[in-house]
């Protein structure tokens, strides 16, 4: 009997093969020779296994895959069919053009980040979003850091470290991926007091609770999960006004999590409280996320009082959670387009909100007609969209779903998985459905293309 092992080629046999000179030039002999060196150690193994020594050209193929495998970033762009408009788990709020190229001239060059141009001496990079928050929300200042995970924990621990702070139990709440309000409370340092009842809290809970230990009442947006039936809370209002009655002042805390500059009730929504709401009703300080209906890039905007954001700008943990150029970049487009009222033409996010169920009717009409051509079982099916990002649970929006008839469905939904560019939809029992709700139009042609080749496999 042969030495199994005997068949195996050497590297450096293996490297001269001319299937690989094309590659080898592009991405480097030393790379290359790496990946060979693993693949060939583990079918070592497998052939002490009892694997059958694999045959040179299948050896090549492998160590093909295994090299376009490594040299790809592993995040990458998505189509994302699911209708579902802020997906965290697909990257949020797709950004506005104005946004993408702030982003691209920021990045591609020096800029005045932490320089006054004016003065010609180092600057604050604080400075930069900040007029233009303060002039969409009506606050006197304006902070933004990492996330809104960050921009409460700051402000917790800025606050109330060591201290009180009273939350009403309807709203301590887990919002996703580990952030829970109890958590960051005890991560900030502050003494979490707990009043009223998961349905049910009434000013006077609050009231009996205020003491002189008190640092702060936080108010949390409940995300992603409502009570509805025997329920009751107290306003941001009542909240309010039952400290500035107290005998020093408490600041007020509000977490809005989504946070939206823009009525959400034109769109067929629920009332959702604006920024600017939060403002008015008197909260100290209100917290939001940049990447939900704001439809920025991932970041958390600290808006209030002058003198807790200007001391907030002086903790070191905000150096900590600071904000790079590029974010802020596309934070100011971003910004600018509310300010200029063309928002909900300029920014994904609440293009997709308004976008006509007559209008996503018609395009999934098109998709069907395209797809039929092409001989493939599709039917369009009434459906709904959602919002997504802990924004408006429940709330849908009326759309038209183009649905690819499957007896196997989940295995049609993994080979679109595995298109480039990947593509998510919704399994339901009999077939695979897209929404044309979250497709951009220039993204149609590849989505289109992607169904047809997954299917024809
Ligand atoms: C989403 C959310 C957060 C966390 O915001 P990130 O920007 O994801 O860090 C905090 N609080 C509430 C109420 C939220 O909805």
């Amino acid at each position: 009997m042969t030495n199994p092992f005997r068949q195996l080629p050497s590297i450096d046999r293996l490297l001269a093969r001319p299937e690989l000179v094309e590659t080898i030039a592009m991405y480097g002999r030393a790379g290359v020779r790496d990946i060979a060196r693993d693949l060939l150690g583990e079918t070592r193994v497998a052939i002490r296994k009892g694997a059958t020594p694999p045959e040179i050209d299948e050896l090549i193929t492998q160590l093909l895959a295994r090299i376009r495998r490594e040299f790809s970033p592993s995040l990458r762009s998505a189509l994302n069919a699911t209708g579902v408009i802020i997906h965290t788990n697909l990257g949020r709020a797709p950004l506005s053009l104005a946004a993408r190229e702030a982003m691209m001239a920021a990045a591609a060059g020096y800029g005045n980040l932490e320089y006054d141009l004016e003065q010609g001496r180092r600057g604050s990079r604080y400075v930069h979003a900040e007029r233009l928050l303060c002039r969409l929300t009506g606050a006197e200042a304006a902070l933004v850091v990492n996330n809104n995970a960050a921009a409460v924990t700051l402000v917790l621990r800025h606050l109330a470290r060591g201290r009180e702070v009273i939350i009403s139990r309807g709203e301590l709440v887990e919002i996703g991926g580990g952030f829970r309000i109890p958590d960051i409370l005890q991560q900030s340092g502050a003494r979490l007091v707990e009043v009223g009842t998961t349905n049910r809290t009434r000013l006077a809970d609050y009231a009996i609770a205020l003491g002189s230990d008190t640092a702060a009442i936080l108010k949390v947006h409940q995300s992603n999960f409502r009570i509805v039936g025997f329920s009751e809370s107290a306003s941001l209002a009542e909240l309010v006004r039952l400290v500035n009655d107290w005998v020093w002042p408490v600041p007020v805390i509000n977490d809005l999590g989504s946070g939206t500059l823009l009525d959400t009730r034109p769109f067929g929504l629920a009332y959702e409280p604006t920024v600017q709401d939060s403002v008015q009703a008197g909260a100290n300080i209100t917290t939001f996320s940049g990447d939900k209906l704001l439809g920025g890039p991932q970041a958390g905007v600290i808006v209030g009082d002058k003198a807790i954001i200007e001391a907030l700008k002086l903790e070191p943990l905000t150096r900590a959670m600071r904000v790079d150029k590029i974010t802020l970049a596309a934070l100011q487009a971003t910004l600018m387009a509310y300010a200029r009222e063309t928002a909900v033409e300029e920014i994904p996010v609440w293009r997709m909100i308004a976008a006509q169920p007559e209008a996503l009717a018609h395009r999934a009409e098109s998709w069907a007609d395209a797809l039929v051509a092409a001989g493939l079982p599709v039917e369009l099916r009434p459906g709904q969209s959602a919002i997504g990002g802990g924004a408006l649970p429940g709330q849908t929006l009326p759309t038209t779903l183009l649905a690819v008839l499957s007896d196997k469905p989940q295995s049609l939904a993994a080979r679109l998985r595995a298109n480039d560019p990947p593509v998510v939809a919704r399994i339901e029992e009999d077939a695979v459905v897209f929404d044309p709700r979250t497709i951009s139009p220039d993204e149609e042609p590849g989505l289109l293309r992607a169904i047809q080749d997954a299917w024809a496999q």
